[in-house]
């Protein structure tokens, strides 16, 4: 159900194209569609041939759509997004981040400090996760602080250490962008992490979403709904890149016992109503490195695409997040528990 006011209903609508329909059969009612002020999308899946329809579509008769020979059923779409959401691409969506495969099937986990501190920090931390078994490496190098008095991240400075990080030990890096203006410096940076403050940064979603392909590791907002979470992901796949990974982190609620609160449900709801991968953060969702384990296996075992989690050489010295790290040897046991789990689910 959608809340509140959003794009007009009913603007969006599907056509589901017959099995062994031709190409020049689907050429023909793509072209009929532009002909009536729609812009037609194809997803080819090994299943079925979805056409997603944008434009004029009120305006549409949908008997006359239905009547023709190549086409199977025809459907409006409640929800505002399209891009993102499974009726418009059936099949789960793998994004490839630099050889590691997240979703459909593909599992990875992202580990690392929260914000890069030292070349010997963040290269001994890399080293550290890379022989657990983590298949990326994060580390902040622009942080969203609370205040602008504390640690703001090390910036360009930070992408060359995580690049020397990267060459030592081949796992590619995973870094936050706050603002485009820096984006030149992420050249080497293999996944784009947008936070959670950033979630509804429109601008900054549409200049991710036209000027790279890179993959998108998007945070849901402090108080973003599933449907907003989504929205911010068409607003980059509109624009141009369709590599969006989503990372539930939990949100704020009336409770205060933990950093966040994390509703695993939601990984199950994200996989129902888009095909994206979805990423679980146990290290913001629960703000303390004692919880940080049972977490991360209990994402795992509810399906989620991979796991981003925080791991600091000596957290009570980090300068972001030290409560919510997890040691080297902390780490090392949770991605054995989470082998394990993955043999039984997948
Ligand atoms: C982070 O990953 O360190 C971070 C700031 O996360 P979030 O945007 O989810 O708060
Ligand atoms: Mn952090």
């Amino acid at each position: 159900m959608q809340r509140g006011p959003g794009p007009p209903k009913e603007n969006i609508m599907i056509i589901i194209v017959k099995k062994g329909a031709s190409e020049s059969q689907v050429e023909n009612l793509k072209s009929l569609l532009v002909s009536k002020n729609i812009d037609p999308h194809v997803s080819k899946g090994s299943m079925q041939t979805v056409i997603g329809c944008v434009g004029d579509v009120a305006h549409i008769d949908l008997g006359l759509i239905e009547a023709l020979d190549v086409v199977e059923s025809v459907q409006r779409i409640q929800e505002p997004y399209k891009a993102a959401n499974r009726k418009f691409h059936p099949e789960d969506t793998a994004v490839d981040c630099s050889g590691v495969k997240i979703g459909a099937g593909g599992f990875g986990v992202i580990a690392g400090p929260c914000s890069v501190e030292s070349e010997e920090q963040t290269v001994g931390i890399a080293r550290a996760v890379k022989a657990a078994g983590a298949s990326m490496l994060r580390g902040g190098a622009f942080k969203p602080r609370t205040s602008p008095y504390a640690f703001q991240g090390l910036g360009k400075e930070g992408l060359r250490i995580l690049s020397v990080a990267k060459r030592e030990t081949g796992l590619p890096i995973v870094s936050e962008l706050m603002d485009f203006k820096d984006f030149d410096y992420f050249d080497d940076v293999d996944v784009i992490q947008i936070g959670a403050r950033n979630m509804q940064n429109f601008n900054l979603l549409k200049e991710v979403g036209s000027h790279t392909k890179k993959p998108v590791l998007l945070k849901r907002g402090m108080s973003a709904t599933l449907q907003e979470l989504l929205m911010s992901a068409e607003y980059i796949m509109a624009s141009g890149n369709p590599n969006v990974i989503l990372c539930e982190r939990g949100i704020r609620t009336f409770e205060t016992a933990l950093r966040n609160t994390l509703d695993l449900g939601v990984v199950t709801m994200l996989h129902r109503l888009s095909h994206l991968p979805v990423v679980v953060d146990p290290s913001h969702a629960t703000g303390y490195a004692y919880m940080v384990d049972s977490v991360a296996v209990a994402a795992t075992a509810i399906g989620a695409d991979g796991l981003i989690i925080e791991v600091h050489n000596d957290p009570p010295h980090a300068k972001c997040d030290g409560v919510q790290s997890q040691t080297p040897e902390m780490f090392s046991g949770t991605m054995e528990r989470i082998r394990r789990i993955r043999e039984v689910v997948k």
